[in-house]
């Protein structure tokens, strides 16, 4: 492990791949993530650095595992739990176990931010057909969700 990462200027470091983010149970589009700080640091905890493409999304989901998240570059808004927030560069959104979270870029795009999480963590579970009816009962969740 090199103890200097250089920082390579538009969101990119050095000798750190940019992967596509995988799909889940639900559709997503134009997510990359960059893993700052894995598993060989030797700490119980991973640093990546998202970005949500302009008009893309993360999947909705929701683990046991939290995210603590710095958001860096450009707007969106975030759904954690029943909230929609607005987001900028420097806020923090915290995302608690078993919360349902989504983050969709805004005009100021993309949207790009830091998660922190656990090292060993679960899996992200998806919305069933009854969850994703439950939650699109309330309109402004219903406007914004995408699956
Ligand atoms: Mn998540």
């Amino acid at each position: 492990m090199k103890p200097l990462g250089r920082y390579r200027g538009d969101y990119r470091w050095a000798e750190i791949p940019r992967e596509a983010y995988e799909p889940g149970g639900t559709d997503f589009l134009g997510v990359t993530r960059q893993v700052l700080f894995g598993r060989d640091t030797g700490l119980t905890a991973e640093l990546r650095y998202f970005e949500v493409a302009c008009r893309g999304h993360t999947n909705l989901e929701r683990h046991e595992h939290a995210h603590a998240v710095v958001i860096l570059r450009g707007k969106g808004r975030v759904l954690v739990g029943r909230e929609i927030l607005a987001v900028r560069p420097f806020d923090l959104v915290r995302v608690a176990a078993m919360t349902w979270h989504q983050f969709r870029a805004g005009t100021s795009c993309p949207l790009g931010f830091l998660c922190l999480v656990d090292a060993e963590r679960d899996r992200p579970q998806y919305p069933t057909p009854k969850q994703l009816a439950t939650l699109r009962r309330d309109p402004q969740l219903a406007a914004f969700i995408r699956v």
